[in-house]
Order: structure tokens, then C-alpha cells, then sequence
């Protein structure tokens, strides 16, 4: 008999109702790389029988292209997903940014910060991220300087989660990300904050995202326990690179998948994670049907990319 702690079939302890969620950025269309986000976390919820949302992560409307949002949502709708809450737009969520930025200014964790990105970049070692922020304005802004930005002041230390794809993960946040940006010059609230307060607001309990925010989430744990939040797990599924090794997002190859004939779209995203490829002849209204209960997270590779088939 399995205890309330131990993993069930899918990898999931039980105990909490698992909530999941996939949060596009609606800076273009769905493309493979973002599909394979949204397939893993919509099978790994509902193959443990759990809640699966959407929100938008439009925090940034200069990145924003516009259309974009309504687009991903009927994409998604056309490929079968079904989110089961309202669509939560992070764009209409600053106030309560605000008032986790305030939580933290007032515990003292968070300091303001004059130096603009040249001044980072010309001062910094360089980190796995761009250049580091050699703590300029840490013990207090120079006479004459202008606060621009809020940053976290990152506790020195070791922070270590388990991955439940890429295993065992570890991060000395200090010296790798240092001190980060809560508030951006042109006060938008960082994405490592507005993740945090949406993620303990809708109750999730399951992360599962693109691999490129493996290097985010030790940030994004100091913030909950800054906070008081629970912690997530976390499943970070393979980058899709194109065939000279560029992140789809970026590239050429990013075209977007197509809302009137889904399969293909989904078989390939299904195959990249590693899954048992589903029957020659299934029709998209049976996909899920037959994925669900297929769905086996062990199988996923632990890379932290993989190549889209040409
Ligand atoms: N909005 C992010 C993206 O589109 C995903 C953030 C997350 O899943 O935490 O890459």
C-alpha cells in the first residue's frame, strides 16, 4: 500500500490535489517549443486527475504582439486542451506585485538600486544569464544617484530542489545570479516575482515548464520562502532547438503550429517527450482519451533539450 507521501504511478506524491498550469507569453504564436510546455502540463495533470489553468504572462506589453494571447487560447482550444478556471492576465495583476514587492521591502530583503544595464555590464563578471551585478548599491545608493530599479538581496548558500525530469538540481544564487530585479526601471514588476504571487495565488502545486527556467527556479524558491509560500515541484521538460541548435522561440524555424490540422503538431510534441507514439489512425477527439492514461513522465529524457525533427 502506498503511504500519503510516497509517489503514486505518475510520479506525484499524494495528499495535495494537484493544480497545474501553463503560462504563455503572448509575444507570438504557439509554436513546437511552447506546445511541449503545454502538452506536459496538461497530460501530467490530468493523468493525476488534477486541475489544469492558463495564464497569460503579459507583464511585459512592450514584448506583447497584438492578437497574440486570443490566438494561443483558440490554438489551444483547437488542439483539445480544457483549462478549468478563468484565464488570469498578469497584466491586470500589479496590485498584488505591489504588495508582495511592499511584504519584502518592509523585511527589509529587497534594496533600491541606481545602475542602469551599461553600468551592470561594464561592472559585472558575466553569469550563466549576462553580466552579473557586482552588488553596486547593496549597502545604499550613492549621493546623487536615483534609485531605477528594486532588487532582492540574495541570502548567501547552497539552494537545492529535486526535479522530477532533470533530477537533482543545485544553485548558489548568490554567486551565480546575485542580487536580482524585483521592480524593472520602467516599473514593471519582474517575471521571477509575478511568477511566484500567481503561481501561490492560483494554488498550483505542479510546475511543469521549458527547461530554460531551470536556472529561474532557485530564485523563484527564495521568493516563496521570502514570502511564506509553499514551494511547487517542479518538472522542467526539454528546450526545443532547431537543427543548428537555436532555441525555436528565436529562430526561423519557430513557425507556428497549426490550429486547423493539430496532429501532427501533437504527435511530434508527444515524441519529443519521449512518449509511447500514439496509434496511426487516432483522430484528434480521441487524442487525449488515448494520451492520458498514457502519459509517463519517467519516460521524458532528462536533457535539458532536444532537437525538433526537420
Ligand atoms: N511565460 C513563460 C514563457 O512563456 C513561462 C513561465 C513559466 O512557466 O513559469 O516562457
Amino acid at each position: 500500500m502506498r503511504g500519503p507521501a510516497d509517489p503514486g504511478p505518475t510520479g506525484v506524491a499524494g495528499g495535495t490535489a494537484y493544480r497545474g498550469r501553463f503560462a504563455p507569453s503572448p509575444t507570438g504564436p504557439l509554436h513546437l517549443g511552447s506546445l511541449l510546455a503545454a502538452v506536459a502540463s496538461y497530460a501530467d495533470a490530468r493523468a493525476n486527475r488534477g486541475i489544469w489553468l492558463v495564464r497569460m504572462e503579459d507583464l511585459d506589453r512592450t514584448r506583447e504582439i497584438p492578437g497574440a494571447a486570443d490566438l494561443i487560447l483558440r490554438t489551444l482550444s483547437a488542439f483539445g486542451f480544457e483549462w478549468d478556471e478563468g484565464v488570469i492576465h498578469q497584466s491586470r495583476r500589479t496590485d498584488a506585485y505591489r504588495d508582495a514587492l511592499d511584504t519584502l521591502k518592509a523585511l527589509e530583503l529587497t534594496y533600491p538600486c541606481g545602475c542602469s544595464r551599461a553600468e551592470v555590464a561594464r561592472a559585472g563578471r558575466s553569469g550563466p544569464e549576462g553580466p552579473l551585478y557586482p552588488g553596486t548599491c547593496r549597502a545604499g545608493l550613492a549621493p546623487g544617484r536615483r534609485p531605477r530599479t528594486e532588487r532582492f538581496r540574495t541570502p548567501p548558500g547552497r539552494l537545492a530542489f529535486e526535479d522530477r525530469i532533470q533530477g537533482k538540481q543545485e544553485q548558489m544564487v548568490d554567486e551565480a545570479v546575485g542580487d536580482f530585479v524585483l521592480r524593472r526601471a520602467d516599473g514593471i514588476h519582474a517575471y521571477q516575482l509575478a511568477v511566484v504571487v500567481d503561481d501561490a495565488r492560483q494554488g498550483i502545486t505542479q510546475v511543469v515548464r521549458g527547461a530554460d527556467l531551470l536556472l529561474s527556479t532557485p530564485r523563484q524558491i527564495l521568493l516563496q520562502r521570502a514570502l511564506g509560500l509553499a514551494q511547487p515541484g517542479y518538472a522542467h521538460v526539454p528546450l526545443v532547438l532547431d537543427t543548428q541548435g537555436r532555441k525555436l522561440s528565436k529562430s526561423l524555424a519557430a513557425a507556428p503550429v497549426d490550429a486547423r490540422d493539430p496532429l501532427p503538431a501533437l504527435r511530434a510534441a508527444w515524441t519529443l517527450l519521449g512518449q509511447t507514439p500514439p496509434p496511426a489512425d487516432l483522430h484528434i477527439d480521441a487524442f487525449w482519451t488515448w494520451a492520458i492514461p498514457a502519459w509517463r513522465i519517467a519516460r521524458i529524457p532528462s536533457r535539458t533539450s532536444a532537437t525538433c525533427p526537420a
